[in-house]
């Protein structure tokens, strides 16, 4: 049948249609895609977007770097695939790189395609490592990918049916900074948080724990940061039960928060790192990386045919080099001490906006129907973003776990100023906009 058609547009609409992860009938405000440039995205009608999303937090470096093109071009020509038995130039390269620049003391590293297989990657290390252990504890709204298994350790949302073939972990709250519980203030909520977690541990767990997975500031589930008590309070549960410490960074690696790893800011010290995004310059790449002491791969433990891409590698390595040399975190620091700047302006004009969370360009707002209770406002999040593209920007929206209410500012990291104020005066217009036809902040 699709032999019979000549012209591309109906070709478009076929595979609408056929495509296994789209609603029926397809999503009519999605765009095609078809070129991109630094923090800008052209689609196939020739409309200019700037992507605020860095394509789901991944273009820290801008899309089509010259460094990370040319790199990749040159290892295409000479080589694709290598079976994970073997080395390439760039993985040895890459690998003393990543080491280089670990938080603490992690030196051994090892690649994947895929967060979620990094993920899977760290909860094997940590099984091999504690080889008594009966659970992996993970966070309440937690974010650690899509696999069968990591889609277990981020938060079950509703409809989960996956549920029957999942591994069970060991679900921990946690405190909440910005809606914290019970009236307390958010210090209050994260002492009481971690007397619950030890509570958990000692008389909670049938079985001792091999490790603790969560992200540094929770992406996905909402933007929550946490407290440096918070990160000090859970390190020595940490060292006191005899739990491997792994921390999520897929999301927050790689200067998005400002420093090279969010782990810098509150001075943690993991056992196991997991990256991702970031690292690949838009080709994907993925990794783990570990202390000297706990890498205690087998063969076979974790072996994947394309697990070592050279063409993705080759990226990382240019992608990882062009970070450090052009200061990206630096980069992302002074965006985003002027992003928050401004939102907190806004803030002081727009009742819809509940709460500006940072750092560095890891940015959000958290829309609230009524600043007093806090009521997330999710339908006009939603429309903020609609119209924003409308008007030709993209802003990150935060569907997973109900928790729509979030608008995430978080452009490639070398995004220009010029750039990044205009993405802001869109969003202070669409959202008088949207506050006025839903009429928040005149109940
Ligand atoms: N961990 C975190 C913190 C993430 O944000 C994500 C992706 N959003 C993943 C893991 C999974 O990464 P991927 O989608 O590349 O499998």
């Amino acid at each position: 049948m699709t032999s019979t058609l000549t012209d591309t547009p109906d070709l478009h609409l076929l595979g609408r249609e056929a495509l296994l992860h789209e609603p029926a009938g397809g999503d009519p405000e999605k765009l095609t895609l078809v070129r991109a440039q630094g923090s800008l995205v052209w689609d196939d009608r020739g409309n200019e977007y700037l992507d605020c999303t860095a394509q789901a937090w991944s273009n820290n470096l801008g899309a089509g770097d010259e460094r990370v093109v040319e790199a990749a071009i040159a290892q295409t020509r000479e080589l694709t695939h290598a079976r994970p038995t073997f080395h390439t130039p760039a993985l040895l390269e890459l690998a003393a790189l990543m080491v280089s620049i670990a938080p603490g003391d992690l030196n051994r590293v090892g690649f994947t395609l895929h967060g979620s297989m990094a993920v899977e990657m760290a909860l094997k290390l940590a099984l091999r490592n504690r080889p008594d252990a009966e659970h992996v504890a993970v966070l309440h709204d937690g974010y650690h990918g899509r696999s069968i298994a990591t889609m277990a350790a981020s938060w079950p949302h509703p409809g989960n049916a996956f549920a029957r073939l999942q591994p069970r972990f060991l679900r921990l709250p946690r405190p909440d900074l910005f809606r914290p519980r019970l009236g307390r203030t958010a210090e209050e909520d994260t002492e009481l948080t971690l007397a619950i977690v030890r509570d958990i541990l000692e008389k909670g767990a049938e079985g001792s724990v091999a490790a603790l997975i969560y992200e540094p500031i929770q992406g996905n589930g909402g933007h929550n940061e946490f407290s440096a008590s918070w990160h000090r309070g859970i390190r020595e549960l940490c060292d006191e039960f005899g739990m491997l410490l792994i921390i999520d960074e897929v999301q927050t690696g790689f200067g998005r928060t400002g420093r090279m790893w969010a782990s810098e800011h509150y001075g943690l010290d993991p056992d196991i790192l997991v990256f991702g995004k970031g690292v690949g310059g838009g080709f994907p790449l993925a990794g783990v990386l570990a202390k000297h002491e706990h890498a205690k791969f087998l063969a076979g433990d974790d072996q994947l045919t394309f697990g070592q891409f050279p063409v993705s590698i080759a990226a990382g390595l240019a992608t990882v080099k062009a970070i450090i040399e052009d200061d990206l975190p630096a980069r992302a620091a002074e965006h985003g001490a002027y992003a928050t700047e401004r939102l907190r302006e806004m803030q002081t004009r727009h009742p819809l906006i509940g709460d500006v969370r940072s750092p560095g360009l890891m940015v959000s707002i958290d829309l609230v129907r009524d600043r007093a209770t806090k009521e997330p406002a999710p339908a006009e999040a939603h429309e903020v973003f609609l119209r924003a593209q409308r008007k030709g920007v993209i802003f990150g929206e935060s569907r997973y776990a109900n928790l729509g209410s979030l608008i995430k500012i978080k452009p490639p990291l070398d995004i220009s100023r010029d750039q990044l104020s205009h993405a802001l005066d869109v969003l202070d217009d669409v959202l008088g906009d949207v506050e006025r036809d839903y009429g928040t902040g005149v109940r």
